[in-house]
This record gives structure tokens, C-alpha cells and sequence, in this order.
């Protein structure tokens, strides 16, 4: 099992970042020892003092492809849930000043909590999904994915073109802007809901 996750897939999360928005998606990994699942506890690495969430829906592998049309793409995920893409901020600021790899940052234990899985077919539109993520009661992160850059199904097809998908990756979708502003001008952040 493999976790792929996309980077920069959400316009306004990327300006946040100073980074250019992507004509490609940009792609990197988690090994399975990231996943937290059942709401079991977590630890923050120790080697990091600014750890970010990222909040992004994530989609569950359901059958085995490689360079999957992307007409086809829905066929290659059964159900989809909430995830955290654990980052820390700090290392990877300094990978990226060098040019390095991200993992250190990105694929430690424990990077990659997520939620109950919700079947496909439960879902009335998967190009209008609102997703949010509170803090201590507060919105800290709001998202949909009709603002996605790549959407679900052009992801599948980009990704296969290099991995081989396999039944039961998983794969994290980009996060939408926030982790930086709570102030941001979204209308839903910093509520209490
Ligand atoms: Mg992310």
C-alpha cells in the first residue's frame, strides 16, 4: 500500500505559499507507517517546532491500473474520507532552500491521520464537495472541490502515467488555503461551529 499525495492543488493555497501555481500536478509520498486510522493518538516529531495541518479529502484505490484513461478514472475509487497531511513546516523550508527531497517533512510517522471512509455512491457531486477542518472548536481550515486545480479524476489519470495504482492506495488531493491565516477573507474561518 502506498499513499500518494498532490501538492500546490488548490490556487489560493499556493499564493499563501508563494509558489506558482502548478501546470502539472506535483506529486510525492508517504510510506504506510505515516497512516494513523481509528482515531489513535499521534505524536508531533520531535526534530520539528512548527508542524502544519493541511486538511484534504483523500480517495481510497478500489481496483489495479497504470496509465488509466481519464474518462475511466471514476471507476478506480470506491470511497473517499478527510485527511491530514502533516507537515513540518520548518524541514521543509530547509529542504527546499537546498533543493532536497521532502520526506523528512512530509512522510514522517504518523504524517497522514484520517477518517471514516464514505462510499462513492453516497456522493451527489464529486466536483462540489465542502469539506472544513476546526481546531479547539474553531474553523481553521474550509475547502470544495470545485476549486481544485486538477480534479479527482484527471489526478487518477496523471498519477497512473507513473505509479501503478493499486487496490487500497490511497491518495491525498491537495489542501485548500488557511493553514497559514485564520484570518483569512473566507467567511467561515475562525468561526465557532
Ligand atoms: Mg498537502
Amino acid at each position: 500500500m502506498k499513499i500518494i499525495c498532490v501538492g500546490r492543488n488548490y490556487a489560493r493555497h499556493a499564493a499563501e505559499m508563494n509558489s506558482a501555481v502548478p501546470t502539472e500536478p506535483v506529486l510525492f509520498m508517504k510510506p504506510s507507517t505515516a497512516l494513523v486510522i481509528n482515531n489513535k493518538d499521534f505524536w508531533h516529531p520531535d526534530y520539528s517546532s512548527n508542524v502544519h495541518h493541511e486538511v484534504e479529502l483523500v480517495l481510497r484505490v478500489s481496483a489495479h491500473g497504470r496509465s488509466i484513461a481519464e474518462k475511466f478514472a471514476w471507476k478506480y475509487y470506491d470511497a473517499i474520507t478527510v485527511g491530514l497531511d502533516l507537515t513540518a513546516r520548518d524541514i521543509q523550508k530547509k529542504c527546499k532552500e537546498k533543493g532536497l527531497p521532502w520526506e523528512k517533512a512530509k512522510a514522517f510517522d504518523n504524517s497522514a491521520p484520517i477518517g471514516k471512509w464514505i462510499s462513492k455512491e453516497e456522493i451527489k457531486d464529486m466536483n462540489d464537495i465542502g469539506f472544513y477542518l476546526k481546531k479547539d472548536g474553531l474553523v481553521v481550515q474550509e475547502g470544495n472541490t470545485k476549486d481544485l486545480i486538477f480534479n479527482f479524476d484527471f489526478l487518477i489519470s496523471y498519477i497512473s502515467k507513473f505509479f501503478t495504482l493499486t487496490k487500497g492506495d490511497l491518495i491525498f488531493t491537495g489542501t485548500p488555503e488557511g493553514w497559514k491565516n485564520p484570518e483569512s477573507e473566507n467567511p467561515l474561518m475562525g468561526k465557532l461551529l
